[in-house]
């Protein structure tokens, strides 16, 4: 089994669902007492979040490169960074370690296509809805997507930021993002990308009537293949 070395603390309330997730994937595949081999470098989510407000993102990434780099020293053999905002950086930390990346939108990307969807509706962050990076990555592997209006927008980044990273879990914001993505349905979307390693804390396959694509669950497995692909070891 390989070791993940995991980015977290963006924040931590997912981190623990990587952590939980990747754990409980090692355990089915193997059985018995097994469990993952995995190191977490864990950031103070206040910087971060100041770093994005100031768009300060080569300083992000440069702080990101630097964690990557302690998780490669600490024998990771796989980066996988907790977020899907802070992809808008992942090139410095590509560039920072000789270990593979796992990149999250190519991995919801195959998701996506795997299950014969096109056109589907993504719902993250501000920068993650309305910056190109995570559309542009998606297009890339063959996926088009299609966003909030800016009321749906507005809502869906202040929940995250206000609620969702915090722990506080709502049936008011519950039933605000059925609402955002039914209009998303009603606009042509096939399925909708949690494009935020939170939003599956609030949001699930039985909210919605189309697929849903849960970023960090599909990040998480995804990792797991990726460290038991090597073969076993006991
Ligand atoms: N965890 C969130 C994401 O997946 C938001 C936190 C952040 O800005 O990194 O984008």
């Amino acid at each position: 089994m390989k070791k993940i070395g995991l980015i977290g603390g963006m924040s931590w309330e997912s981190s623990a669902l990587y952590y939980r997730l990747i754990n409980e994937g090692v355990r089915d595949r193997l059985g018995g007492l097994h469990s993952a081999r995995c190191v977490m470098g864990s950031v103070d989510f206040a910087e971060i979040e100041r770093m994005q407000t100031a768009g300060e993102w080569a300083a992000a990434g440069e702080l990101l490169a630097r964690e990557a780099r302690s998780l490669e020293a600490a024998g990771a053999e796989l980066i996988v960074l907790c977020t899907n905002t802070m992809h808008k950086v992942s090139g410095h930390i590509e560039n920072a370690v000789g270990v593979p990346f796992l990149h999250l939108v190519d991995v919801t990307g195959e998701a996506i296509l795997e299950a014969g969807l096109s056109k589907v509706l993504l719902l993250g962050t501000r920068f993650t809805m309305e910056e190109a990076f995570y559309r542009e990555r998606m297009d890339a592997n063959a996926v088009q997507t299609i966003v909030p209006n800016a009321d749906g927008r507005a809502t869906v980044n202040r929940v995250i930021y206000d609620e969702l990273v915090l722990g506080v879990v709502s049936d008011e914001s519950r039933q605000a993002f059925r609402g955002i993505i039914e209009d998303g349905v009603a606009e042509g979307a096939e399925g909708v990308i949690l494009g935020c390693t939170e939003i599956e804390l609030l949001i699930g396959e039985e909210d919605v009537s189309v697929p849903v694509f849960a970023s960090t669950t599909l990040h998480a497995a995804a990792a797991v293949d990726f460290a038991l692909a090597g073969g076993r070891r006991r």
